[in-house]
């Protein structure tokens, strides 16, 4: 029989299927879902096509190349799309049924390699690095501006997982209104004064059901009420409210830990689509303690459907204990 299980830190429920669980080669759907379409030539990310973007706000270059030319490693460019603008006064309209906020914000996409084929799981560790280095450096810029009140990053990988570009990349938005999905962080603290993901990580290592992985400053474990099949949370170990607090030791373990994970992954399940998101503190609002930043990947194997829509009730065929097991076996072995 599934179980209906609670989602502590977003305060949601899951149903999970606790005695079968698929065979990770048998979800209908792999390889990302449907092939996007795109080439090096036509592609905006690729190095040489500079032209095609908006112009950059940041790279890490060689030497003696020119913004906007090839040279580069990391690109950081605006959302040639988004409506979202950092411009004009943040304006909040409160009303009975009607509320709005405009679209105060920026969304950028960060190009990890100037190369077409290459996937983010494929770089090697350094270049992982100069990723994370490059997001913390755009959050520490952006939640500058106190019209800014949260920084969502995000990666969408295959078409299942929500990307339109084939190029790898990673996005980050800032955003007017933080997203009402960490309450349970705040109320646990409210209620305990304590950090509810310091608390769990430490009754994950006791029960020792879902746990994947520790590095020197990382937790890994696939959460109780997980969501999709193998989600994955990396937790910092050191308790840190915001991404941007990172230290160089910690993003040099963090880009070693996530390509051990990947190592894993992306053999076990047959080369999925998947997001990784991080989940951070708001920036810019009155100070409320309980926060601790964590990252989330979640392969992505299915597309939303009606009972998740309209109940908001997800089902994850695969028990993360089982998850955890045979994620764990495996990168044991790496
Ligand atoms: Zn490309
Ligand atoms: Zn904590």
């Amino acid at each position: 029989m599934p179980e209906l299980r609670k989602d502590i830190v977003k305060d949601a429920w899951v149903i999970i299927a606790t005695e079968q669980a698929l065979n990770p080669h048998d979800f209908p759907i792999n390889k990302n879902g449907v092939h996007i379409g795109g080439s090096s030539l036509s592609c905006p990310f690729c190095a040489g096509n500079e032209a095609l973007t908006t112009p950059e706000i940041a790279a890490v270059r060689n030497n003696n190349s020119r913004p906007n030319t090839p040279g580069w490693t990391v690109r950081v460019v605006s959302s040639k799309y988004s409506a979202f603008k950092l411009e004009g006064e943040l304006s909040i309209n409160d009303s009975e049924f009607y509320s709005t906020c405009n679209g105060l914000g920026q969304q950028e996409v960060i190009i990890g390699s100037p190369e077409h084929e290459v996937e983010f799981h494929n770089l090697p560790v350094d270049r992982i690095e100069l990723v994370y280095r490059m997001l913390q450096q755009r959050y520490r810029a952006l939640s500058a501006d106190s019209r800014v009140k949260y920084i969502q990053i995000y990666k969408n990988k295959g078409l299942f997982a929500g990307a339109s570009q084939e190029h790898s990349h990673t996005q980050l938005l800032a955003l007017p209104m933080p997203p009402d999905n960490q309450q349970g962080l705040l109320t646990y603290f409210e209620q305990k004064k304590q950090c509810l993901l310091c608390v769990l990580m430490e009754s994950e290592r006791e029960e020792n059901k879902r746990l994947v992985f520790e590095s020197e400053y990382f937790f890994l474990f696939c959460p109780f009420a997980s969501r999709f099949s193998y989600e994955t949370w990396i937790i910092p170990k050191r308790h840190t409210e915001h991404f941007a607090e990172i230290t160089e030791p910690e993003i040099k373990d963090l880009a070693l830990t996530i390509k051990k994970f990947f190592n894993v992954m992306i053999t076990l399940l047959n080369d999925p689509a998947y997001n990784i998101v991080i989940n951070t503190a708001p920036v810019n609002v009155p100070y409320k303690e309980g926060h601790h930043w964590w990252l989330e990947i979640n392969p992505r194997f299915l597309v939303r459907n009606g009972l998740e829509i309209s109940s908001g009730y997800y089902i994850n065929p695969v028990a993360p204990e089982l998850a955890a097991a045979l994620l764990r076996e495996k990168i044991n072995k790496e």
